[in-house]
């Protein structure tokens, strides 16, 4: 375990983990956190990581997940540079006390509800966005004037050994820190009784950390993933469908907790809608393969599909030592194979054959609640029931994954896919405490309102309260 200790002489001097909250609990107890000048002046300098550190994130990205510099800017740089910015605009109004109605009973008085800041808060990240899944959600802690720690994934040691050595140059280092390890460093931080706990990777772990932070009752927010659905319903435009699908499934070969996992196509439409899918994936990936991080995650992937059954209409090979995988796709995998249970996360994409919206809904309805859903239809009766009869975190309409770059929209799961959500304002929210405040005047203090309550006081305080 590496601590990227608010100052090299403490680094050096081998702080632990206690020491670092320590500090960073006496920064936050100063105040400084608090100022909106302070908060700004951190989400510059957010900005100015992400600019001027473009090229050794791009490296770290390549070296730890074989991204080129343009697929490290779009995925992990641009959208943390847009969040950060979007901030930055909005903060003001965004801190500002928010005046609410009070009764007449409770007269004279005024009433508000303002944003607290919550403490010293933990951010976890996964591997598939190393950077901006831990940046994006500090944009919202930070707004909020929060202290945090960062624990970015050991399974990208690259990015999480930059981000420990430029956090601290860029950010306040007494209230920022970065903290390297893997999942027993992570249980000893959530032990240490956090103020928040914002935390993106699997279902599976999600239950471990909400479990180590139940003990002190850290709040969590919990960004999971799963399996996220594409229903391509009979009337849908399939070639715009085939494109945005592959477009979407070949972004970081598929490593997205956004990317389509499986696809439901009406039986009407599926061997014209496979064969423009193809297509498609033909024309935006060239090379023969894509990279996966690593042979464990590849051996994985060459798992699901040896056993998938079904019909292999492009790819099926995934080379484990090389790390690499053709995009993959297989038409009516067995219904009980692990390619149609088990979230993908990479360049294999199963499709299943359906009769109508009716069995695509209900076998989306037979799984756990998804993060995202997708549905190609031009028809709004479609549309209106996908929206009310699936429960899932986000559903985007004849497109994929761009929900993520509408700042105003909340983005987050529900029940397996996570709880809580962030981006723009919601992150804004999600470090914050909405603290209630009542300032009652002094200058009227009715005997009405105290005992002894005799007829007339009775029938009076029940028409006022
Ligand atoms: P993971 O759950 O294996 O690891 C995530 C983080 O948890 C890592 O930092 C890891 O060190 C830490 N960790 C591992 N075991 C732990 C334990 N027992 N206790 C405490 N911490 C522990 O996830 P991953 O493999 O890095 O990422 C892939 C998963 O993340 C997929 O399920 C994907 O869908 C999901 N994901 C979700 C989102 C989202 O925004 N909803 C975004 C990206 C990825």
């Amino acid at each position: 375990m590496a601590v990227s200790a608010p100052r090299d002489s403490e680094r050096s001097a081998g702080r632990g983990i206690p020491d670092t909250v320590a500090q960073l609990r006496a920064t936050f107890r100063s105040g400084r956190s608090r100022a909106v000048d302070w908060r700004l002046d951190q989400l510059r300098g957010l900005v100015r990581l992400v600019v001027e550190r473009e090229a050794d994130f791009a490296a770290a990205l390549g070296k730890d997940l074989g991204r080129d510099a343009f697929n490290a800017w779009l995925a992990d740089l641009a959208p943390v540079r847009a969040e950060a910015k979007f901030a930055i605009r909005h903060l003001p109004s965004w801190m500002t006390p928010k005046r609410v109605r009070v009764p007449v009973g409770v007269q004279p008085a005024r009433g508000w509800y303002q944003y607290d800041p919550l403490g010293v808060v933990l951010i976890i990240g996964p591997w598939n966005l190393p950077v901006h899944l831990v940046l994006a959600p500090l944009v919202g802690a930070l707004a909020a004037g929060n202290c945090a720690i960062l624990k970015p994934s050991e399974q990208t040691p690259a990015c999480s050994a930059l981000l420990a050595d430029l956090v601290p140059q860029y950010l306040d280092p007494e209230a920022i820190a970065v903290v390297e390890g893997a999942a027993d460093t992570t249980q000893k931080l959530l032990d240490q009784a956090l103020d928040h706990c914002c935390f993106t990777g699997s279902p599976e772990v999600g239950k471990a950390v909400m479990a180590a932070a139940a003990k002190h009752l850290t709040p969590v927010t919990l960004e999971l993933g799963g399996k996220s659905p594409v229903i391509v319903a009979d009337d849908a435009k399939l070639d715009v469908a085939a494109r945005r699908i592959a477009f979407a499934k070949q972004l970081n070969s598929g490593q997205t907790c956004t990317a389509p996992d499986y696809l439901l196509v009406d039986r009407r439409v599926r061997d014209p809608f496979v064969a423009a899918l193809t297509k498609a994936f033909q024309d935006f990936v060239p090379e023969a393969t894509m990279p996966i991080i690593n042979s464990r995650q590849a051996g994985r992937l060459a798992r699901l599909v040896k056993h998938a059954g079904g019909r292999t209409v492009q790819g099926g090979t995934i080379d484990t030592d090389a790390h690499r995988g053709e995009v993959t796709v297989i038409v009516d995998p067995d219904p009980d194979s692990d390619v149609l249970r088990e979230e993908i996360f990479g360049p294999v994409l199963p499709v299943v054959t359906v009769d109508s919206i009716d069995d695509a809904i209900a076998h989306v309805q037979q799984g756990p609640k998804p993060l995202a859903v997708y549905l190609f239809s031009e028809d709004r009766a479609n549309e209106r029931r996908v929206l009310d009869e699936i429960s899932n975190g986000s559903t985007v309409i004849n497109h994929l994954t761009y929900h993520v770059l509408v700042n105003d929209l909340p983005f987050g799961g529900v029940g397996n896919s996570g709880t809580g959500s962030y981006h723009g304002k919601w992150g804004f929210e999600t470090f914050s405490h909405r603290k209630a405040v009542l300032r009652k005047s002094t200058w009227l203090d009715p005997a009405l309102t105290y005992p002894p309550f005799n007829r007339v006081k009775q029938q009076l305080l029940r028409i006022l309260i």
